[in-house]
């Protein structure tokens, strides 16, 4: 198939093999403005057609992620048939038989030089158990894997997380904790580029561009987390032949519904602190 080439500017690229997880975390972001789960997933093959298509640059990996994505029945083909140039990173909760994945996929598949790990385990304290992720990771970690442990911010999770990271720095593991993003205790958290763009309840109308080229479980290419998890105006199907990115501001009507994931403030590819995923123009009261 005909190469995909992204626009300079972009900065992620996430393939969400499924929106399915086996925990059940009470802040999952994947919740957080609404979750359309009736999907048609991929099969393993066209998961590794539409992957190899993607000509991304060599700082910017292509991120495999859900809901949990060892979840897709294909998990581990789609991992081994993806080229072998291609920079892999794996967001999961670890939840799956360790030595079948190791006796399978090649540590080289995860090697890459950038400043984080490729494979970002994510604990929850709500769902997980301590002493076995960690465990887990010092498995793949001993096996020479890039890897490390995540936690989120949460208020609830202080305690947790000083044990997470002692128990880490021990081991000599990566450890990083990411803001919480969401509302608790009628507190908003995050740190965001639009500040009423996310838990809102007046919607406005607007102009937004992408930086990220996001798929979801059936294919479809969408321009934010928002509209993908809520299944909103697809931009077309990676495995189409004529598929290319148009790189343009588009309307929206969902301004104050943003994903939090979307409109936050974080590192770009270069790791420099402060890009934002999308840029809006344009907001406006909607049109009656
Ligand atoms: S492990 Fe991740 S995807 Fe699954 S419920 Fe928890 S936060 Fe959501
Ligand atoms: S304004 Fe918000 S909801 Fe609309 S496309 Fe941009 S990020 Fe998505």
């Amino acid at each position: 198939m005909v190469l995909i080439n992204l626009p300079e500017h972009y900065n992620y690229i996430a393939i969400f093999l499924t929106l399915n997880c086996n925990l059940t975390c009470s802040y999952c972001i994947n919740h957080t403005v609404g979750l359309n789960s009736k999907r048609r997933h991929l099969n393993a093959d066209e998961w590794i057609t539409a992957i190899n298509r993607i000509n991304s640059f060599n700082d910017l990996p292509i991120s495999l992620q859900g809901g949990e994505p060892s979840m897709h029945s294909g998990f581990l083909k789609i991992l081994n048939g993806i080229n072998a140039e291609k920079k892999i990173d794996l967001l999961t909760n670890l939840q799956f038989d360790l030595n079948k994945f190791t006796n399978t996929i090649s540590n080289k598949k995860f090697s890459r030089d950038l400043p984080y790990p490729s494979i970002r385990v994510s604990y929850h304290p709500e769902t997980m158990e301590l002493n076995n992720i960690v465990d887990k990771v010092k498995f793949l970690h001993d096996k020479g894997y890039s890897v490390g442990i995540f936690i989120v911010d949460h208020p609830e999770s202080s305690s947790q997380i000083s044990k997470a990271q002692e128990l880490c720095q021990k081991h000599n593991l990566f450890f990083k904790t990411k803001d919480f993003l969401g509302e608790h205790k009628n507190k908003k958290y995050g740190q965001y580029h639009y500040q009423d763009s996310v838990f809102s309840s007046v919607l406005k109308d607007c102009l937004c561009k992408t930086s990220e080229l996001l798929i979801s479980p059936e294919g479809d290419v969408f321009r934010c987390h928002h509209d993908l998890y809520n299944k909103i105006l697809p931009q077309g199907s990676i495995l189409n032949e004529n598929f290319k990115i148009d790189d343009l501001f588009k309307p929206c009507q969902f301004y104050g519904k943003c994903n939090p994931c979307d409109v936050k403030l974080k590192n770009n590819r270069f790791q420099e602190f402060g890009h934002c995923s999308v840029e809006i123009k344009d907001v406006r009261e909607p049109h009656i």
